[in-house]
């Protein structure tokens, strides 16, 4: 089975959205990344990145969070059929670009479906100011295997937000964890410490010891470059 990480560019912002409380003030890059698994019943794209329209839609969020695109992942794909987009969470540089793969199928949690709908006060910027209801959703409440063959399990982690889900790949035998913002970092794992922008502080720790009890599967956080795969 086929994989890509497919690197949409990056976020500068202060490290204390990242790493909360430690080195705050400190001003980093963070990649973005989406990722293409090619399953002989269809092609998935977990998560779609920021869009090339950053600057008009952004808005007030370009004060704490300058995107620096690297890939139009839109037009990277181009002449791919996307027939499902698993979207980790609605978070605006996780799922800009949802709109983009018409007829794809969107699998999304039922609690980020509506977080992001009808966002809390603390969360507000991290979603899109609109979340466009009539794109195809498969909404679902919990775990599943895609296909039913083990190759793309989805498995709920909220505590980053509400229904934030993690996506378990076996390709061939080969065991790799899209943790998406469930873990931003290697940091965050090795301190206990909270990404800058949560829900649940509790759940992002069972999170944490989740990740950390994962035998013999590469992990991929949220926001640290891949260095092999
Ligand atoms: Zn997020």
């Amino acid at each position: 089975m086929e994989f890509e990480a497919i690197r949409n560019g990056h976020l500068e912002c202060d490290k204390g959205f990242v790493t909360l409380g430690r080195d705050m003030g400190k001003i980093i890059r963070i990649p973005v990344y989406c990722f293409l698994v090619k399953h002989p019943k269809g092609n998935v794209l977990i998560d779609t990145g920021f869009s090339v329209d950053f600057e008009k839609t952004w808005g007030k969020r370009l004060k704490f969070f300058k995107p620096i695109l690297e890939k139009d992942v839109v037009q990277h794909l181009k002449g791919t059929k996307i027939s499902y987009i698993i979207n980790t969470h609605l978070h605006i540089d996780h799922s800009e670009n949802n709109p983009y793969f018409e007829g794809a199928e969107i699998i999304v949690q039922k609690e980020e479906l509506e977080a992001a709908t009808h966002p809390k006060p603390y969360q507000k910027f991290a979603y899109a100011d609109r979340i466009d209801e009539k794109l195809e959703y498969r909404i679902i409440d919990g775990n599943l295997d895609l296909f039913g063959d083990g190759c793309v399990k989805i498995m709920k982690t909220h505590g980053h937000t509400e229904g934030h889900q993690s996506v378990l790949l076996n390709l061939d035998g080969k065991k790799i964890f899209i943790a998406g913002d469930a873990c931003y970092s290697s940091e965050n794992l090795k301190y206990n410490c909270l990404p800058g922008i949560l829900w649940n502080p509790d759940l992002i720790m069972e999170n944490y010891s989740l990740i950390r009890n994962m035998k013999d599967t590469l992990i991929i956080f949220g926001h640290e470059e891949i260095e092999s795969i």
